[in-house]
């Protein structure tokens, strides 16, 4: 299915998701309220709602991630993450009637509100952690925190803010008195703490009985580094081999299988019943990616996967040429593609293939010949850019911007307006690379790209219409909150 169709019908699954307990609330006989007071209650189950999906859309869904692709479910997660805040932060703003603290709520709310000092202050609570806990992650590309020290408060200022605001809503809100209503919140919760649970707890221990080994790992070009992980086949256990697609990404976690300290990393080798490993390219640039290189053969290692979806439109694209652009290390999961292509036997191996890569240095540019049977090519061009070049290189030279791309793809005859592009590395150069896209008239659905940075905060085309359908889906929500409050 074309994956704009795909999209809107699980924004449509979403929204109908955060709407689903005011739905329920639509069936109850409730005695008339103020209109500011119907829909402060309306706004607020809708941000407590989005607040609890929000544990299904953290990056770590498998199936929502492979069919959606890990850029539309993150950006879900981050977008309606800023409109809970909104709503939550509006609601308690809105009530007209008089508040009457009471030991138990009692549901006729015709002329105060049935706050008592427990609820008031588990929903202040939780109103204050969701708002550290999102500008937390608004400010955590600038900020000094630790990316694990983020990610565990992270996680857990989520659970605190379920807890409490489960606590807050269950107890102040009047129509959360009513069983279905209730019944809706209590599955609710029950799945966000499941989904913690697996990914935190379940989901290591399984992995601790089952560790995948390290084969090798060597340095194949500048300060990039091939890791090689046994599959299971070796040791009896071919149903605990990672079944991915070309272009998925893995995350890795070495010495311990628990989440926190894992990164996720591109596969780039492909399934292939004659492969038998897993390969990944991996640039050493901190903590983690140092600990990669000194990795030896037969360490244990763990891998939580496959995500994603990058490239999965390569295979029935009906362009007539396919381009990849990739800066630096983002080559791996296009290799993983190319070995795809070149072991295919449905692929119309006619089809010009164009691989632009952008490196600092020609010592990073990855001799592909040895790795990818490029011979299955017809038409195969491989463009080497780099920004800066030694005195005797003869080829491109620049960075992955507007210019050097028009130059590059006319001079290596690119169909631009019927060709695929696949783009794949550092957020800036995604950006850079869709606004010189754009500019070129390619429309969104013929780029496909993969970023090595979960942050989406940066001007370009596909998060500018991922803001204008958030924002769309924002008002629709609020607007039928609104006609559900005025009736
Ligand atoms: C979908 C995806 C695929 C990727 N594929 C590759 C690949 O094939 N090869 C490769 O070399 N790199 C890849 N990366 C980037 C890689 O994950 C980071 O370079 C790596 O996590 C850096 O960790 P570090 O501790 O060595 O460096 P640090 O200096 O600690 O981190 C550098 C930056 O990497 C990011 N980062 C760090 N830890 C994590 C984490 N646990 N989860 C998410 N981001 C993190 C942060 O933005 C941080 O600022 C990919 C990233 C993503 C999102």
């Amino acid at each position: 299915m074309h994956s704009n169709v795909l999209s809107l019908i699980s924004l449509m699954v979403y929204l109908g998701l955060v709407l689903l307990p005011l739905c329920i609330s639509q069936t109850l006989n409730l005695s008339p309220r103020p209109f500011p007071d119907e829909l402060s209650s309306y706004l607020a189950m809708i941000g407590f709602n989005v607040i609890l999906l929000e544990f299904l859309s953290s990056g770590h869904q498998k199936l929502l991630s492979r069919i959606l692709g890990i850029d539309w479910v993150l950006q879900t997660h981050q977008l309606f993450a800023r409109l809970a805040v909104l709503l939550l932060l509006i609601h308690p703003f809105l009530y007209t009637l008089p508040n009457k603290p009471t030991g138990i709520y009692i549901p006729s709310g015709s002329d105060f509100v049935g706050l008592n000092l427990g609820s008031s202050l588990t929903g202040m609570l939780a109103l204050i952690t969701l708002i550290i806990l999102v500008g937390l992650a608004l400010t955590r590309q600038n900020s000094v925190l630790r990316y694990e020290t983020w990610r565990a408060s992270h996680a857990m200022m989520a659970l605190l803010v379920a807890l409490l605001g489960f606590h807050h809503t269950t107890h102040a809100g009047r129509l959360s008195q009513d069983d279905w209503v209730l019944g809706y919140w209590q599955i609710a919760l029950a799945f966000a703490l499941l989904s913690i649970a697996w990914m935190y707890l379940i989901q290591p221990f399984i992995q601790s009985r089952n560790p995948y080994k390290v084969t090798s790992i060597r340095e194949v070009s500048a300060n990039i580094w091939e890791l090689v992980i046994d599959q299971f086949e070796s040791s009896n256990h071919p149903s605990k081999n990672l079944k991915y697609q070309a272009g998925q990404f893995a995350w890795l976690k070495i010495g311990q299988p628990y989440p926190l300290f894992e990164n996720p990393f591109s596969i780039a080798s492909c399934p292939d019943k004659n492969c038998t490993q897993l390969k990944f390219l991996i640039k050493n640039v901190g903590d983690f990616t140092h600990q990669v290189t000194q990795l030896q053969p037969g360490d244990p290692i763990y891998l939580d996967g496959p995500y994603g979806n990058f490239g999965q439109s390569l295979f029935d694209s009906e362009k007539k040429d396919i381009v990849f652009i990739v800066g630096g290390v983002g080559i791996a999961p296009a290799l993983s593609l190319l070995r795809a292509l070149a072991s295919s036997h449905t692929f119309q191996s006619d089809k010009k293939i164009v691989l632009i890569t952008g490196n600092r240095i020609e010592e990073q540019v990855i001799d592909l010949s040895s790795m990818v049977n490029l011979d299955h090519f017809k038409e195969w061009k491989h463009i080497k850019i780099i920004a800066e070049p030694k005195e005797h290189w003869t080829g491109e030279v620049g960075i992955l911007d507007k210019d050097t791309l028009s130059r590059v793809l006319k001079s290596s005859e690119t169909n631009i307006s019927n060709a695929h592009y696949f783009v794949c590395g550092p957020a800036g150069m995604i950006d850079a690379v869709e606004n010189a896209l754009d500019h070129m008239g390619v429309p969104l659905s013929q780029i496909d790209s993969e970023k090595f940075q979960y942050d989406f905060s940066k001007k370009n085309p596909r998060n500018h219409r991922s803001s204008i359908t958030a924002l769309v889906a924002a008002s629709t929500l609020i607007a039928l909150a609104t006609y559900w409050a005025m009736r």
